[in-house]
């Protein structure tokens, strides 16, 4: 399988709470193409356009490394992964384009419902079992509260109860699952959107000019929805 460079290429959530809003966005926008069949790309029959279906963790670094045009992403991924490669001295450049108007959540630390929580410093030398060391370690280095961490890519919500970490960080929306795992946000460390983002590479002048077409037509569509 050869993939044709000249087209756009552009990463989107496979399957999970992105892809929907994701498709739906490059649709009002004019770019038609079908991902019925489980592949992982789908070329546009109207556009010179390509879509990458992967999984959200892999856009940042899909876009960072210029292997993707474009990309539609979570802004706590989107960070998370320029936090790691920052701290590990590598490039973590891209543009972003537009903050859309879904995939709103918020990271927070969530703590035993029985602790008797009065702040950030209660956390101090705590075990933090989350997806995202990164970001809640700068959140929480700002408030001088030194933590440890149990990386978990899924079932944060239950280490607590399974005596892995002192409290968690992780994505809520409502609350229910935290309250069904007998937790209680205690500190909101990042609120998250998806972003719209675009390679720091060069791009040739005939991408550039279909990226523009597609902002403009963004804007429109996004002010057709106010
Ligand atoms: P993948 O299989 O692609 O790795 P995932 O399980 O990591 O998927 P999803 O649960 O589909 O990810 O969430 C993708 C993104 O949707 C999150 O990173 C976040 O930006 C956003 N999001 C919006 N609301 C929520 C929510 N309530 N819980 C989790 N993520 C949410
Ligand atoms: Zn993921």
């Amino acid at each position: 399988m050869t993939i044709d460079s000249s087209r756009l290429r552009i990463a989107i959530q496979k399957g999970g709470r992105l892809s929907d809003e994701s498709k739906k966005l490059l649709k009002a926008i004019g770019i038609k193409f079908s991902t019925r069949d489980r592949k992982l790309i789908a070329h546009s029959t109207n556009e010179a356009v390509d879509l990458l279906l992967v999984r959200d963790d892999d856009i940042p670094g899909l876009v960072m490394d210029g292997v993707c045009d474009l990309g539609i992403i979570g802004q706590n991924v989107l960070e998370e992964e320029s936090l790691e490669r920052e701290a590990k001295g590598n490039a973590f450049d891209y543009k972003e384009l537009k903050v859309l108007d879904f995939g709103g959540c918020r990271l927070s630390i969530a703590v035993a419902e029985e602790m008797d929580y009065n702040g950030p410093q209660d956390l101090q030398n705590a075990r933090i079992a989350t997806t995202y060391p990164r970001l809640t370690e700068k959140y929480m280095a700002e408030k001088g509260v030194n933590l440890s961490f149990c990386l978990l890519k899924g079932s944060v919500e239950v280490a607590t109860r399974a005596g892995l970490a002192d409290g968690i960080c992780d994505l809520v929306s409502t609350g229910a699952t935290l309250e069904a795992n007998g937790l209680k946000e205690a500190e909101v460390i990042y609120r998250s959107k998806a972003v719209l983002i675009q390679t720091a590479s060069e791009l040739s002048a005939e991408k550039q000019a279909l990226i523009d077409t597609f902002m403009t037509r963004i804007e429109g569509a996004l002010q057709a929805k106010e």
